[in-house]
């Protein structure tokens, strides 16, 4: 069967569009405030030779803000579970947060290969000093793309397949 790739973050990151990008059509509901997707959505997507199955996890994101966390320990155990790939995916603009670390920490557990993506990095030139600090995570190399624009979505993908 077909591996599977998991996209797990904070509300408001951006993992809707992302995996809408991905899709090639708009399934997941992106919206400016956090804890409008209800479902966990799956799509297929094919990247050069590879054919995976992707998960929006923030599918099941709270109703409201202070069940977020609770919510993530959920994400987070969904893809820990069933992903063959887990992509964490942080925002530039917002910076790194305590929420971040205590996601990474739960992904840990797992011995599933976890892909650090800073997305909303729109231009390379404005925000790629921002990006530097989530080295911090010790995830390794962070993957800057904008989800919104589809830059550097390819660096990623490749990195995803080269897991399979
Ligand atoms: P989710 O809660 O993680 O699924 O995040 P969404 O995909 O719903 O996006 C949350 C907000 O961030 C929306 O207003 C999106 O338009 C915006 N957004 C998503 N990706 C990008 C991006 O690459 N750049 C910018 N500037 N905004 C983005
Ligand atoms: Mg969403």
């Amino acid at each position: 069967s077909k591996p599977i790739v998991a996209i797990v973050g904070r509300p408001n990151v951006g993992k809707s569009t992302l995996f809408n990008a991905l899709a090639g059509e708009k399934i997941s509901i992106v919206k400016d405030t956090p804890g409008v997707t209800r479902d966990r959505i799956y799509a297929d997507v094919s990247w050069l030779d590879y054919n995976f199955t992707i998960i929006d996890t923030g599918g099941i994101e709270p109703e409201s803000d202070n069940i977020i966390l609770k919510s993530m320990r959920e994400q987070a155990e969904i893809a820990i579970e069933t992903a063959d790939v887990i992509i964490f995916m942080t925002d530039v603009r917002q910076g790194l947060v305590d929420d971040d670390h205590k996601v990474v920490q739960m992904l840990r557990k797992s011995k599933k290969p976890v892909i650090l993506v800073v997305n909303k990095v729109d231009s390379f030139e404005k925000y790629m000093n921002d990006v530097y600090e989530f080295y911090n995570l010790g995830l390794g190399d962070p993957v800057p793309i904008s989800g919104a624009s589809r830059l550097g979505i390819g660096d990623m993908l490749d990195e995803v397949v080269s897991h399979f």
